[in-house]
């Protein structure tokens, strides 16, 4: 079979391997389409390093065709499934804890990393949900960055009643707003770029705010806010002025999370005084847990979130390396990949 490996930064190259011969827990599956995400965008760049070479891709959707004799579950082959490929070693505090995403043996060695760029994949019953039929392939390969999101809006509490604002109107901007009208949020979104704001109103986006002039941000939300300004705010994108100006629009209790990664070790200058006078509650969240995976799946599978306008461009492949920069350009939504025929 087929797998895409980076050898280097910048370099992928496909190569002829054996196809993984699934072990009696095990479940086989062929993976249909994967997303191009944040992570694999940065270990192509050179800026995220894991190990080389490494097979990426995470945001996986597959059929199953072969489970192992000693699987509990009652997947079925020709079951569609999403993959959820977090190395999970259920003993750790953070797996005991509710942090499974954060496992603290996710990245030893000996285990599979990432992964899904390969024609086949085995994995084991619990990194995969079946999905409805009629779900399309190519939205359920959602279910990853979707249930990224659905962490992140938990983690701050969003519910219904809320005004929230969504820093960023890029894929996982937009996929955070629609989960969190889903939940029944008023949401807010911000973005320097015209076209995305556009984009971020046409999905549904109660309002949105030009953030390229710090004091009309300010002034705009506090306006559809009547002077409270928002219960919530989810930061999506590493722009340090974002995170500095969503302080100036939080309400008094009001929960900032920051989603975004960031390539420097950006500080920034929070008068302390104001998260202790306010009682800010100030977070970040990275990945998500089995639970969190579990409701995006869901959500997706109820149709309750539809993320059909989020893909940009789909590449057969062998044109890998072509997707990868394309979504490296960052004009796009998500770019996938169509792993089969
Ligand atoms: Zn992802
Ligand atoms: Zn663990």
């Amino acid at each position: 079979m087929k797998s895409a490996f980076l050898t280097e930064p910048k370099h992928i190259e496909i190569r002829e391997i054996e196809q993984p011969v699934p072990k009696a827990y095990e479940v086989l599956v062929k993976i249909a389409y994967c997303g191009i995400c944040t992570l694999e965008q940065r270990l192509y760049d050179g800026q995220r390093k894991i190990f080389y070479p490494i097979v990426p891709g995470h945001e996986a959707s597959a059929v199953v065709v072969f489970v192992g004799s000693e699987v509990i579950t009652d997947v079925k082959v020709g079951d569609h499934v999403v993959l959820d490929l977090v190395n999970r070693c259920h003993a750790c505090p953070a797996c005991l804890s509710g942090f499974s995403n954060l496992c603290e043996n996710r990245y030893k060695k000996g285990q599979r990393v990432l992964g899904a760029f390969s024609e086949y994949m085995a994995v084991r019953p619990e990194q995969l949900q079946v999905v409805p039929d009629d779900l399309p392939l190519d939205q359920a390969s959602f279910a990853e960055p979707l249930s990224c999101c659905i962490r992140s809006l938990r983690r701050i509490e969003v519910s219904l009643g809320d005004t929230v604002l969504v820093s960023g109107a890029g894929t996982m901007g937009l996929l955070h707003v629609k989960a969190a009208l889903a939940i029944g949020a008023r949401v807010i979104v911000s973005d320097i770029v015209h076209a995305r704001l556009e984009d971020a109103r046409r999905i549904g986006a109660d309002a949105v705010v030009d953030a390229s002039d710090t004091n009309t941000f300010t002034t705009e939300v506090k306006r559809l806010t009547r002077n409270r300004g928002v219960e919530a705010c989810i930061v999506t994108t590493p722009s340090l002025t974002a995170a500095e100006t969503a302080f100036s629009v939080l309400a008094v209790g009001g929960r900032l999370n920051i989603y975004t990664s960031y390539s420097d070790k950006p500080v920034l200058p929070i008068d302390m005084n104001t998260i202790h006078r306010n009682e800010f509650v100030v977070t970040g969240t990275e990945g998500r847990s089995e639970s969190d995976f579990y409701t995006a799946v869901r959500a997706l599978a109820n149709r309750k979130i539809l993320v059909d306008d989020l893909i940009s461009s789909v590449y057969p492949f062998e044109k890998i390396a072509e997707a990868v920069e394309a979504a490296l350009a960052g004009k796009l939504y998500r770019v996938l990949v169509k792993m089969g025929d």
